[in-house]
């Protein structure tokens, strides 16, 4: 007879040895309030350009239907910093080096965190077989129609903050959400309670104010989605705002008093390829196809494609201190075959024009 409480907590104590901060089970039924809430997000259209958010919302409201069979969800978290949140606040404060979201500094997580929760997965399926308990299972990490942060915060790994994200009082936020949707039928944890208080940082912070009002995000403000989800021009009345953020924007995060607490992360993957952490504006404008490949193959940023790089990367350098090699990087794409990017040039141009 299998006790399950005793099966629970063996296997979530072992998520650390995967690189995992913590893992904690989540009960299948997401709550009518949820489910209401992110109608309404969508009849808003916050969602923008991304329509596949729109898509299967009954997969998301329903995790065994998702995958047949699901009794318990194990939810986990992947911190990504490899360095404390202040050295991320200075990279953003150079105004003439661009600014990759710290999450996108290493190897692609949907990759790492796959492997990671293979692994754990196969430890779980030798595990149980002394119970002569077959593990059924399947693995997902932002692939799939989940409310992954509604799942994690009732199993307790956290709460939403006014941010939107899953926050912990002792580990932040900066980590990566990744769940194991499972037969065995395991225990839900508690959900946390929140602790955001009367703080609203995150909201004052955001260059954009994509916030509508605190646990509201119109993503079509956000810059993560401007540069990231975007595939056409960028609305010129954001661009000033951008700064040299030039693939996705950390600020809510970077200035949330609980980041102080921010865990680092011991997955190698996840290291910054040093180009990045360190590459100019310029460099990152004058950079050919090839190389831009090299330097982004197997990251997140791959993703975004060229076009969109140099798109946002000609805001950037229309924010940067007007310089005679910033003149030039911009002059010399100025012939770049892309009519957005063009259009990105002459005004990253005329900011300076007009200084
Ligand atoms: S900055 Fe303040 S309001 Fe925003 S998520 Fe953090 S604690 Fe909550």
């Amino acid at each position: 007879m299998i006790d399950f409480n005793i099966l629970t907590k063996e296997i979530c104590s072992q998520a650390s040895s995967f690189g995992f901060l913590e893992a904690a089970i989540a009960r299948i039924k997401i709550d009518e309030q949820t489910k209401a809430g992110f109608m309404e997000w969508l009849n808003h259209k916050f969602h923008g350009s991304m329509e596949y958010l729109a898509k299967n919302t009954h997969l998301r409201f329903n995790p065994e239907i998702l995958h047949e069979g699901t009794l318990s969800i194990i939810c986990v978290k992947a911190p990504y910093l490899t360095k404390p949140v202040h050295s991320h606040k200075n990279r953003l404060s150079d105004i003439n080096k661009a600014y990759v979201s710290s999450y996108a500094l290493g190897r692609d997580y949907h990759k790492v965190l796959r492997k990671k929760l293979k692994e754990y997965s196969v430890w779980i399926t030798e595990y149980l077989s002394q119970y002569d308990f077959k593990f059924e299972y399947r693995v997902f990490t932002d692939s799939a129609p989940i409310l992954e942060v509604e799942l994690a915060k009732n199993a307790g790994l956290g709460f939403r903050g006014k941010n939107t994200l899953l926050l912990n009082k002792t580990q932040g936020s900066m980590f990566f959400l990744g769940e194991i949707f499972t037969n065995v039928p395991l225990i839900p944890g508690k959900p946390a309670t929140s602790h955001c208080g009367s703080c609203t940082k995150c909201i004052e912070v955001c260059p954009t104010r994509a916030f509508v009002s605190p646990y509201i995000l119109d993503a079509k403000k956000c810059i993560s989605y401007l540069t990231i989800e975007n595939k056409e021009s960028i609305p010129e009345e954001y661009r000033k705002a951008i700064g040299n953020r030039i693939y996705g924007c950390d600020d809510c995060q970077l200035f949330c008093p609980w980041n102080k607490f921010s865990k680092l992360t011991n997955i190698s993957d996840f290291n910054p390829r040093k180009d990045l952490e360190e590459l100019s504006l310029t460099d990152a404008f004058l950079i050919d196809e090839k190389q831009w490949q090299e330097l982004t193959i197997g990251s997140p940023i791959y993703r975004i494609g060229y076009e969109s790089w140099l798109r946002n990367v000609a805001v950037a350098l229309g924010n940067a201190s007007t310089s005679p090699e910033i003149m030039s990087a911009l002059r010399q794409r100025q012939n770049f075959p892309s009519v957005m990017v063009q259009e990105h040039i002459n005004w990253a141009l005329a900011q300076h024009q007009t200084r």
